[in-house]
């Protein structure tokens, strides 16, 4: 049967969010082509994390354990890759656009002889020939291309944030050992350092209040901080975004940036200040549950998208949301 594999990254004992939304697109591929979808773990001590996988619906999850796969190690995780893909022979194999996809991916491209395309932000079975069709921003995301091209495994990476992450049920899958033929003479890259900068977790805020070019100066940002504020005392993780003119006009870093340049989100609620709504912003934003637009121009796109609109001066607005915020807590 056909099966579609999905590359699983782990972190702290736990599947990583990226790769819950990998299982959801391989559960929809597997509907559209008449098969299966299975995950792959790699690593040492991955027993547990295995079992947790299962409650994902997955038919398989194929453990590779080896003391050498504990960490990242590029060389040999390619090496046991092309191992498992020639065991297991998947028609798609799909893999997060992380650090460990983007590295990897290439390589096992390359090795396999078969056509990658990266960044994906969609995919669907074609119904004709049942080739993936790998949908991707292109030109500096002013268009976007449906790839297809012929070769198994049909290998993508898939940018987070464009499928929701799969939801734990009843699993009725099986695990499998796939023993990796890996030696130290293998690895070329003798050490690797993932040096991470602390930066703002945007993805994991549930609600993001965001300033654009209509703020004005940087100034504006502090009454945006000070909704914030406000709407933190009824919810977790509030977060500052902004629009990339308010990143180029230096009034906020561009780990606040959301959009297609910047960080992809799907909060529980999205407030666009003084932000139009330009494509390469809303393909950032457009999946947040609620979103409520203040913007002093009723036929801005942000409205297009939005739940909720105030067609207004924003320095009006959020003194009056604050006061209200007030008046129900
Ligand atoms: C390759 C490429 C990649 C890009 N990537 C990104 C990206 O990742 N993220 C991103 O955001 N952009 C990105 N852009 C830029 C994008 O095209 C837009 O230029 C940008 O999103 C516009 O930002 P803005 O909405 O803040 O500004 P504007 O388009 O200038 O909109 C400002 C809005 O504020 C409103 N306004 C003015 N005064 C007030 C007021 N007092 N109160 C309320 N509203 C007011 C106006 O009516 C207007 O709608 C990218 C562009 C390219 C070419």
């Amino acid at each position: 049967m056909s099966e579609v594999l999905i590359l699983g990254e782990v972190k702290a004992g736990s599947l990583e969010t990226r790769t819950l939304e990998l299982l959801e697109a391989g559960k929809k591929l597997a509907g559209e082509m008449g098969g299966e979808f299975s995950l792959l773990l790699m690593g040492e001590g991955i027993s547990g994390v295995a079992d947790q996988a299962l409650s994902y619906g997955p038919a398989r999850v194929y453990k590779m354990e080896h003391p050498l796969l504990e960490g990242f190690k590029p060389d040999l995780w390619v090496a046991a890759l092309e191992q498992a893909c020639r065991k297991i022979g998947p028609k798609v194999f799909l893999m997060g656009h992380s650090f460990v996809g983007m590295e990897v991916a290439p390589r096992l491209s390359a090795r396999l002889n078969s056509r990658l395309t990266t960044d994906c932000i969609d995919l669907a079975i074609d119904p004709e020939d049942g080739l993936l069709l790998r949908t991707k921003p292109v030109s500096g995301g002013n268009a976007i291309s449906v790839f297809k091209s012929p070769g198994e495994p049909q290998l993508a990476t898939v940018r987070a944030k464009v499928f929701k992450a799969a939801e734990p049920g009843d699993g009725a899958g099986e695990i499998q050992e796939v023993t990796p033929e890996i030696d130290e003479s293998m690895i070329k890259v003798q050490s690797l350092e993932i040096v991470q900068e602390e930066s703002v977790a945007l993805d994991k805020a549930s609600v993001v209040v965001s300033g654009g070019a209509g703020l004005g100066e940087e100034d504006g940002f502090e009454l945006l901080e000070e909704l914030a504020e406000a709407l933190g005392e009824s919810f977790d993780n509030v977060m500052i975004g902004c629009s990339r003119v308010a990143v180029d006009k230096g009034w906020i870093s561009s780990d606040h940036q959301v959009g297609l340049t910047g960080t992809m989100i799907s909060p529980d609620i999205y407030v666009a200040v003084g932000i139009s709504g330009a494509i390469q912003h809303l393909v950032g934003m457009v999946h947040a549950k609620k979103i409520i637009a203040i913007n002093t121009d009723k036929s801005c796109n942000m409205f297009k998208v939005a739940d909720y609109g105030i067609v207004e001066d924003y320095e009006d607005v959020i003194p009056a949301l604050m006061e209200k915020l007030e008046e129900l807590s």
